[in-house]
């Protein structure tokens, strides 16, 4: 799972690789595959990765 800290949006490794494929397709995009937000340009956190503290940054807004 990957997350963006400035769009608070997450996105599964699964659904990565189609969306990467699909951005650049349609719009010439390949920020995804260097783990960039394609919205916002800030690199993507591996929640995996950084399981203590990461996650709970995940959504403060929405709880
Ligand atoms: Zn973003």
């Amino acid at each position: 799972m990957y997350y963006c800290p400035k769009c608070d949006r997450t996105i599964p490794k699964e659904r990565l690789e189609q969306a990467d494929r699909e951005l650049r397709q349609q719009f010439g995009i390949t920020k995804l595959s260097s783990l960039r937000c394609p919205v916002c340009d800030t690199e993507f956190i591996d929640l995996e990765k950084c399981k203590e503290g990461g996650a709970e940054n995940v959504g403060k807004s929405r709880k």
